[in-house]
């Protein structure tokens, strides 16, 4: 099980390894089993890797692999909350994959002076990935690169940043739009990406309509109005003739 999980890592995983260069000195940040510092030790060349976590079962697990693996020299499994486990300066790119997007926005926030040396971000947000592009634009982040995968039924986003004077760049005119569907994404408009943003325009469309049902309260006008502005997005982003296929 071990033995398979660190050779070869989940499409969502492969998907963040696929931005951690050779000779990275890298911490995973809710690493859980040390699957990525595992595997990125085994196969990618990195130098040295942190993996953290705060809960102790996960924590143990992420031992207990690591030890079995032979690689206890290379990677330092620690407990702690967030960017708490490592120290300034000790390494220059972060993963965080697997949590809510504005949990990962939250540890980045919380930990910021360990940001430093900190080359590149590599992030996987299970929800509101948009959450996480907002801290790299208020943060001086510049978005490198995306990726949208699906697996086993759920669609991932992986956002790569790195340190830039223009964390605006890979924004065009619309930047609220760009925000919330990323803007490489956007432009790319994969299959995936269509299926994920007509899933999420249909339900906000079955809550509008629902609210059309209700009365018409100050706060139920606003959420459609909020509702509204979301769906036209999603239209002008695929197109309105991708949308009504749907
Ligand atoms: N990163 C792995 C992956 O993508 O497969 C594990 C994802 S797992 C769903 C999320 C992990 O993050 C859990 O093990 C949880 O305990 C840990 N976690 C949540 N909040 C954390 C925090 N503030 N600091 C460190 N670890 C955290």
């Amino acid at each position: 099980m071990c033995f398979l999980n660190t050779d070869k890592l989940s499409a969502r995983l492969a998907a963040v390894a696929k931005y951690v260069p050779k000779g990275a000195k890298i911490a995973d940040i809710g690493s859980d089993h040390a699957y990525l510092p595992c595997y990125l030790a085994k196969n990618s060349g990195i130098s040295f890797a942190v993996a953290g976590e705060v809960a102790v079962g996960p924590f143990q697990s992420a031992e207990r692999n690591v030890s079995s693996e032979g690689l206890s020299d290379m990677i330092s499994v620690r407990l702690g909350d967030g960017l708490e486990v490592i120290q300034s300066g000790e390494v220059d790119h972060i993963a965080i994959a697997g949590m809510g997007g504005a949990l990962i926005a939250s540890i980045l926030e919380n930990g910021k002076e360990k940001l430093g040396s900190v080359k590149r971000l590599i992030l996987q947000p299970n929800i509101s990935a948009v959450s996480v592009r907002k801290w790299f634009l208020d943060n001086g982040w510049v978005l490198i690169a995306e990726e949208i995968i699906e697996e086993d039924g759920k669609i991932y986003e992986v956002l790569a940043a790195e340190k830039g004077s223009n964390p605006l760049k890979p924004y065009e005119q619309n930047v609220e739009a760009g925000l919330l569907f990323g803007p490489y994404l956007s432009k790319e408009k994969s299959k995936v990406f269509a299926k994920k943003w007509l899933n999420e325009r249909n339900n906000w469309l079955r809550i509008y309509q629902q609210l059309e049902h209700a009365a018409q309260t100050p706060g139920t006008v606003e959420k459609k109005k909020e509702l509204f502005t979301k769906i036209q997005l999603v239209e002008e982003v695929l197109g309105n003739e991708e949308s009504k296929r749907s």
